[in-house]
């Protein structure tokens, strides 16, 4: 979904936050979930799964539910590891800087409701299967192999090297699309590091680990102030076809 705007008011390629939905229904972190989705999406998306609780996946999340809470029929269920909704319930939803929506109600029942999961056990959303993965983030992070039963994508959220997303993947029947994180160029490999995110270089020996050749291989999380640069020392990565996430683009598999 876009974040952030071009001069005319279209989606610019660089992006601070991060949110993907899947099938209209099932928000994949919340970054700028309130802001650029569709009013069919508001209408229809009421579960979000979590990656982890930076501020560049959350910040759409208490303004979506705020934007729908005297018209929910059912409650939004954010579905996050225990450590994840602890962090929201201390530093978001705390009163101080957006209300408790977990004890909120509307005339029809509950306005938010946690559903948490644990890495590496498998739990159902709506029509899709999502399996967690812990990765290798500063803060508690997991990504996530999700399946219709068709279709199975594979996304790391925000990490650094890691190893058991990619025997994950590779242990998986079939597997349509992986989407990877590269958030800094390598010039800056020092920030990365303490950061816990990928350079170029680093995404190249990631993908090392990857034994399948049926996916196509998508960049997201791309930094924004670095965008230019690290797509162009992706594109000069001596590998097979890696893509960069367009923005605002539907894609099917
Ligand atoms: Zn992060």
């Amino acid at each position: 979904m876009p974040s952030t705007f071009a001069h005319d008011g279209t989606p610019s390629p660089r992006q601070h936050l991060t949110t993907m939905v899947l099938d209209d229904v099932v928000s994949f972190d919340a970054g700028t979930l309130a802001m650029a989705c569709t009013d069919e999406q508001r209408a229809g998306i009421r579960d979000i799964v979590i990656t982890h609780a930076h501020l560049d996946h959350i910040a759409g999340l208490p303004l979506f539910i705020d934007d729908l809470f005297s018209t929910l029929q059912e409650p939004v269920r954010i579905h996050a590891s225990e450590i994840v909704i602890s962090l929201l319930e201390k530093h978001i939803f705390n009163w101080s800087i957006y209300p408790r929506f977990s004890e909120l109600r509307n005339e029809n029942g509950p306005v938010m409701e946690y559903v948490p999961f644990q890495a590496g056990r498998e739990f159902a959303v709506r029509h899709l299967r999502v399996l967690p993965v812990e990765v290798n983030h500063k803060v508690p992070s997991c990504g996530f192999i999700v399946s219709d039963g068709r279709t199975t994508i594979a996304m790391t959220g925000d990490t650094a090297e890691t190893g058991n997303f990619w025997n994950c993947v590779n242990g998986l029947e079939a597997v349509n699309a992986v989407l990877v994180e590269c958030a800094f160029p390598d010039g800056l490999a020092d920030l990365a590091g303490i950061s816990y995110h990928l350079t170029p270089s680093g995404l190249a020996r990631e993908l090392e680990k990857l034994e399948r050749t049926d996916c196509e291989i998508f960049v997201v999380n791309i930094k924004p102030s670095y965008r230019d640069e690290i797509v162009s020392q992706i594109g000069s990565l001596d590998r097979r076809p890696i893509n960069i996430l367009e923005v605002g683009r539907i894609y099917e598999w």
